[in-house]
């Protein structure tokens, strides 16, 4: 088995061969990654998984299907600590889902968890680009072939920095429905519910410049541009970022005075906010 890269070898049908690196292998690389499947089925051998929002693999396959061939192994092997990162935050907040039970359960004692938000971000990103180059995409209910800019093949190998204006941001505004911010009272999250990605597609061409990627009931806005944070237009109801807060050093869930709350550690140099999301009372 090939598992390390080439440097000047280019898999044709890796989409993050743009800068060479590529092993002979293809590999089958999970729409959202096996071992978040793993932790929601809870390794159930009989399990089935497929898209619920009609698009990409419509009819449910086993996990293991559950894959679009458009990573080589070398630079799937090469984004596992993303994957790592995705398990851990979705691990913390399923186990307190599950103990909470929406309200019939204990909420317990404060806790937090540490996550990579370098890593975690990569996975958002990730996600999307498997999606668009597994041709999982579709606009106005037509499958499309999304391009994947370059910069993005960059940042999810680290290979640049992310600029400033692009990148992670979360809900920071209740009134914006399109970024999930509640772990904790619907139980679906912790059942057939616990995904789900919603691409952003530019006007014309269609190449991804992000989207929204939801995981353990929390969605994650991801923009490979600059969408006008500040500007009148960026709160407009058309923009599913608008309200949201970027690369958050921690997140927290508030409740009778108890956080559970998830920190997440950042090598860039940007400015990081935090919220807590409170709770009512029971
Ligand atoms: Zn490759």
């Amino acid at each position: 088995m090939t598992t390390t890269g080439t440097a000047d070898f280019k898999h044709s049908k890796c989409y993050a061969n743009t800068e060479g690196g590529c092993s002979t292998r293809i590999s089958g690389e999970h729409f959202v990654s096996h071992s978040l499947i793993r932790l929601y089925t809870f390794d159930d051998p009989h399990v089935t998984i497929r898209h619920n929002s009609g698009f990409g693999v419509r009819n449910p396959v086993s996990p293991r299907r559950f894959v679009a061939n458009v990573l080589c192994e070398a630079h799937n092997n090469g984004l596992s600590d993303a994957d790592a990162a995705a398990l851990k935050f979705a691990t913390f907040l399923r186990d307190i889902a599950l103990r909470y039970r929406n309200g019939s359960g204990a909420w317990g004692a404060n806790e937090s968890v540490e996550v990579s938000g370098d890593d975690f971000q990569r996975w958002v990103l990730k996600l999307l680009a498997t999606h668009a180059a597994g041709n999982a995409i579709t606009a106005d209910d037509e499958l499309v072939k999304s391009p994947i800019l370059e910069d993005s093949i960059h940042l999810l190998l680290n290979r640049a920095a992310w600029p400033s204006t692009w990148g992670l941001c979360v809900a920071a505004d209740a009134t914006n429905l399109d970024l999930k911010f509640d772990p904790f009272t619907r139980l679906e999250t912790v059942t057939d519910d616990w995904w789900g990605v919603t691409p952003m597609l530019k006007n014309g061409d269609q190449t991804l410049v992000g989207g929204v990627v939801e995981l353990a009931g929390v969605g994650f806005g991801l923009s490979l541009y600059n969408p006008g944070r500040g500007a009148p237009g960026f709160d407009l109801p058309a923009n599913p970022l608008r309200g949201s807060i970027q690369r958050p050093s921690f997140m927290a869930w508030e409740l009778n005075g108890v956080r559970k709350q998830v920190n997440f550690t950042w090598n860039d140099h940007h400015e990081h906010r935090n919220i807590t999301y409170t709770m009512d009372r029971t």
